[in-house]
This record gives C-alpha cells, sequence and structure tokens, in this order.
C-alpha cells in the first residue's frame, strides 16, 4: 500500500525532485511532496531470526551468553544458546549472508559444547568484513521458568560486548508460554530476533 503511495507520489514529481543516485549509486527513495518528504535509504537492511531447542535435565541453560542455575538446559550441538543463535540468524539474514547452520555446521567436531559467542563475535566479523554495521537488535526468549528478567541486563552487556556494540543497541525480552506449547510445558526454549543493519562501504 505504502509503496502504491511512494510511486503514484513519485510520478508526479519534476526532474529535479526525482530520486537521486547516492555516492556508491544506489538509489535512495527521497520523494517531496507539498507536504512532506520521505527518505528511504536502500542501504538499510532488516534480518529476523529464530531457534528452538529441547530441554534435557543435566544440561546447562545458557542465554546470551549468561550461565542461568536451573536443572534443564537445551540440547544441541554448541552450548543451545537459542537466543544467540537466533541473533546471529537475524544479522546474517539482514545481510544475506545465509544462516548459522552455514557457517558452524553441527556436523564439525570443532563446534561440540563451543560457546555461542564465538559465533557471535564472528558473525559480526562477517558483516563488518561484507560492509554492514548494525543499527540494532530486538529480541524474545520464550521460556516458562526459571524467570530471566534478573538475568537480562548481563545477557544484553555480553551480546553487546561480543559485536562491539552500546547496550542501548541491544534489547533482549522475557515471556513465558502461558502453559502453552512446547514452551509452556517446559519441554522447550525458544528464541526470535531481529536486526537492522546499514551499508557502509563504498
Ligand atoms: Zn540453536
Amino acid at each position: 500500500m505504502k509503496r502504491v503511495v511512494l510511486k503514484r507520489a513519485a510520478s508526479r514529481l519534476s526532474e529535479s525532485q526525482k530520486p537521486r543516485r547516492n555516492s556508491r549509486g544506489n538509489r535512495n527513495s527521497q520523494f517531496r511532496t507539498h507536504n512532506s518528504e520521505f527518505i528511504i535509504p536502500d542501504s538499510y537492511r532488516v534480518g529476523i531470526g529464530s531457534d528452538l531447542h529441547r530441554l534435557a535435565p543435566g544440561r546447562q541453560l545458557i542465554l546470551g551468553g549468561v550461565k542461568i542455575p536451573f536443572d534443564k538446559g537445551p540440547v544441541g550441538h554448541s552450548d543451545a544458546d537459542a537466543l544467540i543463535h537466533a541473533i546471529c540468524d537475524a544479522l546474517l539474514g539482514a545481510a544475506t549472508l545465509g544462516d548459522i547452520g552455514r557457517h558452524f555446521p553441527d556436523t564439525s567436531p570443532g563446534w561440540h559444547n563451543a560457546s555461542s559467542l564465538v559465533f557471535l563475535r564472528h558473525v559480526g566479523k562477517l558483516l563488518d568484513e561484507a560492509g554492514y554495521k548494525i543499527v540494532n537488535i530486538d529480541s524474545t526468549v520464550g521460556l516458562e521458568k526459571p524467570k530471566l528478567a534478573p538475568h537480562i541486563p548481563r545477557m544484553v552487556k555480553k551480546i553487546a560486548s561480543a559485536l562491539r556494540l552500546k547496550p542501548g543497541q541491544v534489547s533482549v525480552k522475557a515471556k513465558t508460554g502461558e502453559g502453552l506449547g512446547a514452551v509452556g510445558r517446559g519441554e522447550a526454549v525458544r528464541a526470535d530476533a531481529v536486526a537492522l543493519v546499514q551499508e557502509v562501504k563504498s
């Protein structure tokens, strides 16, 4: 709907008002109308990531790089940190660099019980090399028990530090499953994340 409105607005513009190419050759979607101006730089890109791990007794519960005391933890090849895996996928997706399985295959013995913070640091480096800077990350963890709120500030700090971001660029929220589904029955941990990145390469 918005696209149609913008297209119509563009068709009414004179040559000097039409979108121009920026220094990188990309076209900024900039339109002037009688009483408003839209600027949608094409260099911004968004990515989404989600992850789900089964919980089992005897596994360490690690989320956002923080060890949380509990009698169950996620099952996986690495430390199975669902929050960091979802964030990695959101960042890789925003930069069209594939997904976490492509960069860290669970068939590789090198990643057995690996800290997912290693993955996150590597993903940050990949984005940097590809010419993207991270604008912000938002995420939600679904876990029935235990309460995550007391641990969130440390998770934010760890994630921000691994990506060389300010804590204000990283948001972590927590929700229970309201007793429904695998999360609600305490059988799984789920995480969803979105990331906004900006192309900075010349
Ligand atoms: Zn995972």
